[in-house]
């Protein structure tokens, strides 16, 4: 059997635009520069995607699971449509005081798509923004990678970052990767 390669995405101020509110609906979905073709170029490089994403406003009754749900599909779908691959999205519905399993940087999301799909996650690369995205993949033994867009300059401003290797952008993570 082949070794599959994964990935982990966060997505929110890595795969598109932050906007430093929730993103309740597929027109409010902007990706950010350059990554629909990361996406594509990570998908031709062998590596299946799963985003795991913290959405509190589903718990804090600003979303629905079906709005949030639908915003997925949309990044899904135009991911496709630009030849890349999203093969799974984790999605945690819950707010801090809800002290879940799978609010990053808990390591849930991450153990539910192992479960999910039977595949291992440690040693991959999980890119975000946020340090919660940082801590998680290090509880998980991921390599961490850090993007500066979206949180990720408040993030590098207030945390010791030194064990992720930091970047641009995802497009700019994405070409180190893939070299
Ligand atoms: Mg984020
Ligand atoms: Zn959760």
């Amino acid at each position: 059997m082949a070794i599959e390669k994964y990935i982990i995405l966060d997505r929110d101020g890595v795969i598109n635009v932050d906007l430093f509110d929730y993103v309740t609906n597929p027109i409010d979905f902007k990706f950010e520069q350059g990554s629909l073709e990361a996406l594509k170029k990570l998908t031709l490089f062998g590596y299946k995607i799963i985003v795991a994403t913290n959405q509190a406003c589903i718990s804090l009754g600003i979303a629905t699971k079906k709005e949030i749900d639908d915003v997925n599909l949309h990044m899904k779908q135009k991911a496709k449509e630009n030849g890349a691959e999203i093969l799974h999205i984790e999605v945690c519905p819950h707010k801090p005081e809800d002290k879940c399993k799978c609010r990053k940087p808990e390591t849930g999301l991450l153990t539910s798509a192992e479960k999910l799909l039977n595949i291992n996650l440690k040693g991959s690369f999980f890119i975000g923004d946020k340090f919660s995205d940082i801590q998680c993949a290090l509880a998980h033994d991921c390599l961490p990678v850090l993007v500066k867009t979206g949180y990720g300059e408040i993030t590098l401003k207030n945390h010791d970052v030194s064990q992720a290797q930091v970047f641009e952008r995802l497009s700019s993570a994405a070409n180190f990767i893939c070299q």
